[in-house]
């Protein structure tokens, strides 16, 4: 099983669609979503339905649930709460039927996957040594995947915690290890690295390889400016941050 890890698109389809035809010119046999498909970006139909005709597991994300109105959109502050009113707004049926049937957890070969954390699927951020211990305590497969951090990240539970950063190249082995991994953000990384973020898994050969993929970063802020999205937010995915 060689399997494509994706998450937090946040309606980027320019990212999207690079990352998809690196998987599509791989020999893949599923693609996991971690969730967020929507929020921040400009194309939130067009990746809705690329996603849901292409994962085989996608989980919903805090961004998702607010757009959904399943979360208070007062949650968010400024620029997201701005995004979400605007992704409310433009949001067609197909997509917000897809969203709808989604959770924010789910179990694959080998792993369990969330968009925060097992102790909170929706929101927690695993970053630091005592939400990834509660990750590992909370879960028993070998292989724990998150996302929501936007931060490529892996974890690794053998006598001590070790975790780091992931930069593009990163290669683990798998196995003797249980392993939390974050693939980052195919749409809006928050790494230093502008490029788009993923993570391969080969459970046969217990490897994993973290990705990136350049992409046209200045046609997804066009479309941003184009639609009135927050400036900021066009502007952060010229510098991954
Ligand atoms: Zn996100």
């Amino acid at each position: 099983m060689h399997v494509a890890v994706l998450s937090d698109v946040h309606a980027n389809l320019h990212a999207l669609e690079a990352v998809l035809a690196e998987v599509d010119a791989g020999d893949f046999d599923a693609l996991w979503f971690l969730g967020d498909l929507v929020g921040y970006g400009p194309r939130p139909n067009e990746c809705t339905a690329l996603l849901q005709e292409r994962a085989a597991i996608c989980l919903a994300g805090n961004h998702d649930l607010v757009v959904l109105g399943r979360i208070p959109i007062d949650t968010f502050a400024g620029e997201a709460g701005t995004a979400a009113r605007w992704t409310q707004e433009v949001l067609d049926e197909a997509a917000r039927s897809f969203l709808e049937t989604l959770q924010s957890q789910a179990t694959g070969e080998e792993a369990e996957l969330f968009h925060g954390s097992p102790r909170d699927p929706v929101w927690e951020y695993v970053l630091g040594d005592a939400a990834a211990a509660a990750a590992f305590a909370l879960t028993a497969a070998p292989l724990v995947l998150v996302g929501h951090s936007h931060v490529a990240l892996e974890i690794s539970n053998g006598e001590a915690l070790r975790g780091e950063q992931a930069p593009a190249g990163t290669e683990l082995q798998l196995g003797r290890l249980r392993r939390l991994l974050n693939p980052g953000s195919v749409g809006q990384p928050r790494d230093g690295d502008p490029r788009a973020a993923w993570l391969e898994i080969d459970i046969a050969a217990a490897r994993a390889t973290f990705r990136r993929t350049d992409y046209p970063v200045e046609r997804t802020q066009d479309e941003m400016r184009e639609a009135g999205l927050p400036e900021a937010l066009a502007a952060r995915l010229a510098f991954g941050i």
